[in-house]
């Protein structure tokens, strides 16, 4: 290949574009994301797809300076940055009036959250100026921290935040969704990870007077929910973040009492995960539990803060009411279903609470106006999961990406294969694998795996896991991405190595085995009646309507959706949204798993390089065109470089390109005429014109 002197083609660094590397491999690949990452070139193209490598270090590449830099310039112009891809659909939000939407994806701790606000910092500089809009400005960016303070970074799947403009491309408000809160963290954290950070901000950083309050001792170990050996993060001060919170609660516009409120909250989730209890014998031999007595204390502080009366939670940790033909019967809970209730009662208040809190900012951040609005969306999603141990949880993620390579071969490959027919550019076929199939497996309403979760949670009887994948055995036997040891009637994959207890799917980006454990009960989500009639009775303004359900005027005998359910439609509601706008990529990757700086593990990239189906990317990208443009602009553009197109071509603007091109000698196999656009072939014809540009 030949060598240029532009950065995006500088072979010290590595090629600042994959669509460039010869010869394309995974090998090929990898090693230039080192090269370019050992030079702190941490963005690299896929033709407009941005990939992000963490760094772990910080880099002067965000100031001002270079927000000024990459201003109005052209998206190959530059070397590679996230700048640029923020510019560009800012650009064509304000000018070209068309909504877009940013995509950022990768696993835990890749760079997602951090790449989403160097787009909404360069968004927020280069848009409108003036106090009005300076504070919607202020009051989009500390949403983050109040949401953050309350997850953690590696605890909610999803969020995606719709930042709304005005024509003149000015913000004015905002929308905010979540997917997924990792709410089993708060009763458990998986190993070597602590709880959400709020819990330990709070205690570190409250003051004597506010813990007082709370009734709450700045020891963790106090607290059975707060996982010991991982408490404190290097690096983190809890103390400090806490007051960022605060102070980000209080521009975003929460009261003084509602601040109160929701550390209430947090505070009686703490108290609740210290209840323990014990077994009270009955004469009908069934075993009855109570709360242990060197509880009362925390249970009193909790009843105390919430405002509910003592006896009522502690009945309901005793006996559930159970509706069987309009006759309520009331049955006794033994010790283990009474920490089962602890914990659903724990994940739920606070899984309740950061909904609310996103409520709550939305009200605050909304647009002011019923007018027609520009939309740029900002989706910071996980990547496809694969761990030793796959749930629920990895389970519903990988659904979530698996339908985002839907978007993206819709968006990419249609539109681009549409384009080519409608400009009458002849089109040579590339073959793609299209996982519509995959997403029917999971979501068909008559016999996908979460349909079939549903029906086998609603079945009266006793429902297991176990029953579960028997179930999934007869159904999605046939199925070709379907793999488990058991299928019935299965003619190819059963597959005798797999485990009993789980089953196989071939996703797009490669297989994953899910252990059936804990379906059911996380899909079931269950909360006992009493519990949350308990809740509604509370006295206290924030808990009351986070359990409407508990309202007994309005008791309602259909069974609360599943989770399974809810977060299907959401998903759906998310695609179809995203289906609107224009797609912007950013892939983040994480170099090594230490948190380090300098360091780059082969295997471990390779591993998101799959994943996120980046050499599919490519790919695709090299089957076509890498740039197009309607000829006026692109004549506009260049006319100097040529003595008959400038400083006036009279003609049709597509002969004057012609002209252009023929006189400056661009091969004939590089560029393509449509009906309205010139169609280039390789960014390096490109860089070749720029480049003329800058010399004249
Ligand atoms: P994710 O949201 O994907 O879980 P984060 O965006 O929170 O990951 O990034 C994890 C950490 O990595 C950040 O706290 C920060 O220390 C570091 N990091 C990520 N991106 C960058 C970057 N572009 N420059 C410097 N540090 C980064
Ligand atoms: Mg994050």
């Amino acid at each position: 290949m030949p060598k240029s002197s532009t950065s995006l083609l500088d072979n010290m660094i590595g090629v600042g574009d994959m669509v460039l590397i010869e010869p394309l491999s995974e090998d090929t690949f990898i090693e230039n994301l080192r090269k370019r990452f050992e030079h702190n070139e941490i963005y690299t193209y896929i033709g407009s797809v941005v990939i992000s490598m963490n760094p772990y270090k910080s880099l002067p590449i965000y100031t001002a300076e270079k927000v000024e830099e990459y201003r109005n310039r052209n998206f190959y112009e530059l070397s590679p940055h996230i700048y640029a891809l923020a510019d560009e659909a800012y650009r064509s939000l304000r000018d070209q009036d068309k909504d877009q939407c940013i995509l950022i994806t990768g696993e835990s701790g890749a760079g997602k959250t951090e790449a989403s606000k160097f787009v909404m910092s360069y968004v927020a500089a280069v848009c409108g100026k003036g106090q009005e809009v300076n504070k919607v400005k202020e009051q989009l960016l500390q949403s983050n921290p109040v949401l953050e303070g309350e997850s953690s970074t590696s605890s909610v799947f999803g969020k995606y935040m719709d930042i709304e403009f005005d024509f003149k491309g000015d913000p004015l408000g905002g929308v905010i969704s979540n997917y997924l809160l990792e709410k089993s963290r708060v009763v458990k954290q998986p190993r070597g990870e602590r709880n959400f950070h709020i819990f330990y901000q709070l205690l570190s950083g409250a003051s004597d007077d506010t813990l007082k309050k709370l009734k709450l001792d700045r020891d963790f170990s106090k607290y059975n929910y707060l996982s010991l050996d991982s408490a404190t993060v290097n690096g983190l001060d809890d103390a400090a973040c806490f007051r960022t919170v605060r102070n980000a609660m209080q521009i975003v516009g929460f009261m003084e009492d509602e601040v109160q409120s929701v550390l209430e909250l947090v505070a009686a989730v703490l108290k609740l995960g210290n209840l323990e209890f014990k077994p009270e014998s009955r004469c009908n031999g069934f075993d009855e539990s109570r709360i242990k007595d060197k509880n009362g204390e925390y249970l009193k502080e909790m009843c105390e803060l919430l405002g509910i009366e003592q006896s009522v939670l502690e009945r309901a940790f005793s006996f559930r009411t159970v509706e069987a033909k309009m006759e309520k019967v009331s049955t006794t809970l033994n010790v283990a279903q009474a920490y089962y209730a602890r914990d659903a009662l724990a994940k739920n208040l606070y899984s309740r609470l950061f909904s609310w809190l996103v409520n709550r900012i939305n009200e605050s951040i909304k647009a002011q106006t019923k007018s027609r609005k520009k939309v740029m969306g900002v989706l910071d999603i996980y990547g496809f999961e694969i761990f030793e141990d796959n749930s629920f949880e990895q389970f519903i993620i990988n659904y979530c990406n698996e339908k985002l390579q839907q978007i993206f071969i819709e968006l990419t490959l249609r539109e681009e294969q549409e384009e080519y027919i409608r400009e009458g550019i002849e089109w040579t076929n590339i073959e793609y694998f299209n996982n519509a199939i995959i997403c029917d497996l999971i979501e068909n309403n008559k016999n996908g795996i979460l349909a079939m979760l549903d029906e086998e949670c609603l079945r009266p009887g006793t429902v297991t896991d176990e029953t579960f994948l028997d179930k999934l055995n007869t159904v999605c036997a046939e199925h070709q991405h379907f793999e488990s040891r058991q299928s019935k009637n299965s003619k190819f994959l059963t597959d005798h190595s797999l485990p009993h207890n789980c089953f196989r799917i071939q996703h797009y980006a490669g297989k994953v085995l899910y252990r059936v454990e804990g379906f059911v009960d996380k899909n079931n989500d269950l909360l006992y009646r009493d519990l949350s009639q308990a809740m509604y009775k509370a006295n206290h303004s924030l808990i009351k309507i986070l359990f409407p359900e508990g309202n007994p005027a309005k008791v309602n005998l259909k069974r609360p959706l599943t989770a399974g359910f809810q977060f299907r439609a959401s998903v759906g509601t998310l695609m179809k949204n995203l289906l609107t706008k224009n797609p912007n990529y950013i892939r983040c990757i994480k170099p090594n798993d230490k948190k380090a700086a300098h360091i780059f593990t082969d295997s471990l990239v390779c591993h998101q390089v799959r994943y996120l189906g980046l050499m599919e990317n490519v790919r695709v990208r090299r089957a076509g065109y890498a740039f197009r443009q309607a000829y006026e602009p692109c004549l506009e553009r260049y006319k100097m470089l040529c003595k008959q197109t400038w400083p006036h071509w009279k003609g049709p603007a597509r002969e004057g390109v012609e002209v252009l091109l023929k006189n400056l000698q661009v091969p004939a196999e590089e560029f393509a005429y449509g009906r309205s656009k010139i169609f280039i072939r390789n960014p390096r014809t490109l860089f070749f014109l720029e480049e003329k540009r800058r010399q004249c």
